[in-house]
């Protein structure tokens, strides 16, 4: 690691820099100080022992070393020597203080930036040597400060990008590629084992890196809190790369060790042309493909992703305009209450779909991701949530019941304190009670940023809005947290259904959740129900309300209200479920 040391800490308390002198003869001291001491504030050592020692003491804050060569315990080279191999004395400049020709250059082999004869030339050009020599090194600092990253002494992202280039135009005919490294769930790793613990495992990731590829004129930097990138001549060993930066990388939380895990996406032989960043953008995509995937953690930035990056950028491009358009269309799946003996419509959720003019309807699962990495799932949302205000007022208007209707909200707006009002906003302009409009909030979203998420979530619930927590079970909480948390329904994700019925036919997940949910008094949705079957046995478990193809895929608003009007024939044929006309139907 190189060493980084802030400008402010070269100047003592009194303003002046410091400067070590060693030398053994009192007299040369005495003449020193007279000379320096105006301008410097002066540490004396008598021998070259002492000399090290208030080296390695003052090192944040000593600005030279003037050494002479002959003293007793430590000589002047041996300790030039130590200084040499310790990282963080290195940088510290030393003048050699010296009667014989031949010691200079050794002296000067071994690290010193100048030297001062004996018998002492004039005052003021000792002086001069000595500010100069301070002058230049600092002046090195600086230009290190600004080419290296501090916490691992790799190259910053700027640098690299610009050495790189450097790279291309002295080896245009040399096939390049481009690698991007990441650490798997390194916030995660942050969060068990400490922030210092997350610090020395980047550096030891760092060093290993530069040491895997540097014989073949590779360069490495930081890019970002734990994505390395690599600028390297074409390679085939890609696996020995990321095998050599993953040695021996294990964490610790209490007892249990675990492993860290790395991931690596290559763009091999990179397109000259392309723009430097561009190049590392594809490797990232590669790596990207891999997270947290336990049985692969090398991809390669090939045609298809090439294809998908491509088709990305068309969904971005066009998406303004897709707005403006209104080309998103909010399709409504069904929520059924099973608690009775036939199933009656409950509630629905709002689901986007992109009717797009050339690639025709888009399913979510294809632009919602992109847009979230974007920033532009805010703009949709929004979209959405006017569209599914303005629906429920439609639907009340026609049929003279109100749907609740539940919309998703994704993590970034949980972020904005704007939130609240914004959603306010919108269901006081359609009419529409707050108890009626329902925010879907991941799980995970709860485990990212729990405190600033759950003060949004109190805040929502304070105006009446419903906080349904949905795909629960693929985040990181746990049913003993479900109880502090401020929400009204849980999601239970569809795996949870999917694994109970698969081959194995193992409901003791789904009956230890939902027993625990039901303790707690919070309702539970399922998701994804396909069968008869899966919906029998949830609803014998005691699962509420179902939402899945079972009873309906998400539908257009107007085949949506068939629904309705089903719901309204058994609503006027069974007073006795719906309570009074007109009242919104029961929920939960
Ligand atoms: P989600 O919020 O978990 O929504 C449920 C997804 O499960 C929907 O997929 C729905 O069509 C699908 N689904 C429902 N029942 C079944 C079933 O029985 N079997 C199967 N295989 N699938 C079922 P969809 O509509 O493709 O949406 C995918 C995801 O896109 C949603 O997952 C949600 O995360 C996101 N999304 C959709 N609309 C919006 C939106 O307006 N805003 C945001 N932020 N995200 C949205
Ligand atoms: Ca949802
Ligand atoms: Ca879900």
């Amino acid at each position: 690691m190189l060493p980084f040391i802030p400008f402010d800490i070269l100047y003592s308390a009194s303003g002046k820099r410091t400067v070590l002198v060693a030398d053994d003869e009192i007299i040369n001291r005495e003449i020193l100080g007279v000379i320096l001491g105006s301008e410097y504030d002066l540490l004396f050592a008598q021998d070259g022992q002492a000399a090290f020692d208030l080296l390695q003491e003052n090192r944040d804050t000593l600005s030279l070393v003037l050494l002479d060569l002959n003293m007793p315990r430590m000589t002047g080279q041996e300790l030039l020597r130590r200084k040499k191999a310790d990282p963080l004395l290195q940088s510290i400049p030393v003048i050699v203080l010296t009667t014989d020709q031949e010691a200079e250059v050794e002296s000067l082999r071994l690290g010193a930036i100048d030297f001062i004869p004996k018998p002492y030339p004039k005052p003021d050009v000792i002086l001069a040597r000595v500010q100069r020599t301070i002058e230049l090194s600092e002046d090195r600092h600086l230009i290190r400060a600004t080419e290296y990253d501090h916490l691992t002494g790799l190259y910053n992202r700027e640098y690299f990008y610009s050495y790189a280039e450097q790279i291309d135009l002295h080896h245009k005919g040399t096939d390049m590629d481009a690698m991007v490294i990441d650490v798997n769930h390194f916030h995660l790793i942050n969060e068990r084992c400490g922030k210092a613990w997350g610090d020395g495992l980047l550096q030891r990731i760092a060093a290993r890196l530069r040491a895997a590829v540097r014989a073949q004129g590779g360069i490495v930097c930081r890019r970002g809190a734990d994505t390395f990138l690599v600028y390297c001549p074409h390679r085939e060993d890609y696996e020995a790369v990321l095998a050599a930066a993953s040695r021996g990388l294990t964490g610790a939380e209490d007892a249990a060790a675990f492993r860290v895990r790395l991931r690596m996406g290559v763009y091999s032989r990179v397109d000259k042309a392309l723009e430097m960043e561009r190049r590392f953008d594809r490797a990232k995509l590669a790596a990207d493909t891999v997270r947290n995937n336990y049985s692969r953690s090398i991809a390669m930035y090939d045609d298809a992703l090439h294809q998908s990056e491509l088709y990305a950028a068309q969904l971005t491009d066009d998406f303004y305009e897709a707005i403006a358009q209104n080309q998103f269309l909010v399709y409504y799946q069904p929520k059924f209450d099973v608690r009775g003996d036939t199933p009656l419509l409950s509630s629905a959720e709002a689901l986007v779909r992109w009717q797009h003019p050339k690639l025709g309807l888009i399913s979510p699962g294809k632009f919602i991701p992109l847009f979230e990495e974007n920033g532009m799932i805010s703009a949709l949302n929004h979209y959405v949530w006017r569209a599914a205000a303005a629906q429920i007022r439609d639907w009340k208007e026609r049929f003279g019941i109100v749907v609740p209707v539940s919309v998703n909200v994704s993590r970034t707006d949980t972020l904005n304190d704007q939130l609240p009002d914004i959603i306010s906003g919108i269901v006081e302009e359609f009419g529409v009670a707050p108890g009626d409009y329902m925010l879907e909030i991941t799980e995970s979203a709860y485990t990212d940023d729990s405190d600033h998420i759950i003060a949004t979530v109190k805040a929502l619930r304070a105006r009446g809005f419903r906080i349904e927590m949905d795909d629960f079970g693929t985040g990181y909480s746990s049913l003993a947290m479900l109880s502090k948390l401020p929400l009204d329904v849980i999601k239970l994700d569809m795996t949870f259904v999917r694994n109970a019925y698969g081959e194995t036919r193992d409901v003791r997940m789904l009956e230890l959740i939902l027993g625990i949910a039901g303790h707690l008094g919070v309702p539970v949705v399922a998701e994804g129900v396909e069968t008869a079957e899966q919906a029998e046995g949830l609803k014998a478990l005691g699962c509420e309300i179902i939402q899945g193809f079972y009873f309906s895929r998400p539908l257009p608003p107007d085949q949506f209200d068939r629904l309705i009007a089903e719901r309204v024939r058994v609503h006027s044929e069974a007073p006795s479920v719906f309570g009074k006309k007109s009242a919104p139907a029961p929920f939960f």
